[in-house]
Order: C-alpha cells, then structure tokens, then sequence
C-alpha cells in the first residue's frame, strides 16, 4: 500500500469529531471531489476516488443527510491492471429538498443540463473546522509521495476559486503551498519535508506524521554519514597532496646534495617522508625518536623546502 493510501485510511477511521468538524469534512469533500460526466446520454453527477474508504465514507455521509440520493455505479471499474476506481453517482441528491439544501449551504450550484459546477464562498470561522475542510479536501483530491522516494504533497483542483480557497486556509496554519497548472487542473503542492509534516499535522494524520518522522531522521543521519565521508575524503586528499610536494623536493635534494650530508634533524624526517609518503605528519612525527609533535615536523618540512627552493633559484 502506498503512503498516501495509508494516510487516507488512518483520516477515514478518525473518531470523535465535533459536528461542525464533519460538516466542514463533508463540504471540503464536495467542493473539491465532484464532476459532472456523460454516461451514456445522460449527464451524472460523480465522485470518483481509487480510495475504497473514502467512497465508503463519501457514501454513508451523503446517506445520513439524503437517504436516496447516492448509489453506488461502477463500484470497481478496472481500467488498467489492478487499478481500481469506485464512483459515486450522487445525481439523485438534486431531486431531493434535502440534496439540493446541502449543495447550497456548502457553495455548489450546479447544472446538469449545462455540465457545469460553480462554488460561491464557504466561509469558515472555527480553527477546527478548517483543518476538518482541509482534511476533505485531502481526502478527495489529495495525494503524498513515499517519503522514502522524495518530498511532495499535492491537491489537484477543477477551479481556481476553490484552489486559491485551500492556499488561503493552508497559509492561515503558516504553510507554503505553491501553485502550477498541469492539464486542466490547479496543482497546490508543497515540497519541503517540514510543511509536509505540519500538513499531515494540522489534518490530523498523526501515526503519518510519526512515520514521516522517522523516515526524515533515517535519511538526515545517512546524509550525515556522506557528508563526514566525503569530508574525511577532502582531508585525505590534502595530506596526500602536500606529501608528494614534499617527497618531490626531498628526492631534488637526494639527487644534488645526497639526504646523508643534511643536518642530522632533517635527514631523518626526509628519510621517513620518502619511506611513508601516506603518511600525515603528526604521524611522522611518533615515528621519530624522540618523537615530535605535528608542528615540529611541519618545521622541518618547510626547512628541506627552503633549502631546496634556495637550490633550483642557485641553479638558475
Ligand atoms: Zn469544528
């Protein structure tokens, strides 16, 4: 199952809801969620979703409040291989009082003959019930990626009215959604891990939000880990690179002056660059006796170098 399904499922099993909260749930679904499409001369009203709980839930609420207003048509329509579609057709809730009272009091009016849904404002005052219309709106429209895959929560909307509405309600909990077209449809995403976390936050999706979580923390300690190897990385390619510098200025002296006719202090130190070009100088330094700690080693470095680089500017 997918992490969007997952989601979908914990938001369906949600319990204890105030009632203003199931209307506000009830409304975002409608005023994102229905469609109007011809089936065979005849223009129907639907609500489509891949989501067997979100038609179940779809079904029963419309039940409660217009008792013959929905059926089921199509209840698996399998386009492609185990793709599977359920549909709602609620063209039967404009031929009751009360279908028609709650297109109303949630902003839809539609026309059948026309094919056409318009959406005036649905104000909503309770913070409560916005998280509960986002949630519907989630629930209908919505869709999260596996955050094991990449970052990216999207609703795909069929009216700006309604998409500019959500980004509204989204920024009021400080959100960042932001807005493409992609077909005929507004696309609101957001793709930062932390408004997708504050998303599934404020729409109540917490066993989501917790595993999300975990998820994050797993990948930030793996890019941790990277980060520290490529570090370490770098670090090794630097000791490298000024160890060849040197071995390349010891062996110039070898070849003019001989390392034996160096002062005693730098013949060693030259002998043991020669015989350990990997290694860096601190631990070139243990390896003397008496040992000698990082800088005086560095001293002795520079010092074969001045005498070479003093060589090559005589021999010029
Ligand atoms: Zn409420």
């Amino acid at each position: 199952m997918s992490f969007s399904s997952d989601i979908k499922d914990e938001l369906c099993r949600l319990q204890n809801e105030n009632q203003c909260c199931r209307f506000a749930e009830l409304a975002g679904i409608l005023r994102t969620g229905l469609i109007i499409r011809e089936v065979r001369n005849r223009n129907l009203l639907l609500f489509i979703t891949e989501h067997a709980l979100v038609s179940r839930m779809v079904y029963s609420r419309i039940k409660e409040i217009v008792p013959d207003g929905v059926e089921i048509s199509g209840e698996k329509t399998t386009r492609f291989k185990r793709h599977v579609v359920y549909r709602l057709n609620l063209t039967g809730i404009t031929a009751f009082k009360e279908g028609n009272e709650l297109l109303g009091s949630v902003g839809i009016n539609i026309s059948l003959p026309e094919k056409t849904i318009e959406y005036s404002d649905f104000d909503i005052s309770e913070r409560c019930c916005i998280r509960a219309y986002l949630r519907g709106g989630f629930l209908a429209v919505g869709s999260v990626t596996n955050p094991d895959k990449s970052y990216h929560v999207e609703l795909a909307f069929t009216d700006s009215r309604i998409s500019s509405e959500f980004m509204k309600y989204m920024e009021y909990f400080e959100l960042k959604p932001k807005l493409i077209q992609r077909k005929n449809y507004d696309i609101v995403y957001m793709k930062e891990g932390q408004d997708i976390v504050d998303f599934l936050n404020v729409i109540n999706a917490h066993n989501a939000l917790l595993e999300m979580e975990n998820i994050r923390v797993l990948k930030d300690m793996r890019n941790q880990v990277n980060r520290l190897v490529n570090c370490e990385t770098a670090n090794l390619e630097k000791t490298v690179n000024a160890s060849l510098k040197q071995v390349s200025y010891i062996k110039y002296l070898d070849d003019t002056v001989g390392i034996e006719n160096l002062p005693a202090n730098l013949k060693e130190v030259a002998r043991l660059r020669m015989e350990h070009p990997e290694a860096s100088l601190s631990e070139l330094g243990k390896m003397l006796n008496p040992a000698l700690g990082k800088s005086g080693v560095n001293h002795r470095m520079r010092k074969l170098e001045k005498i070479a680089s003093d060589l090559m500017q005589k021999e010029k």
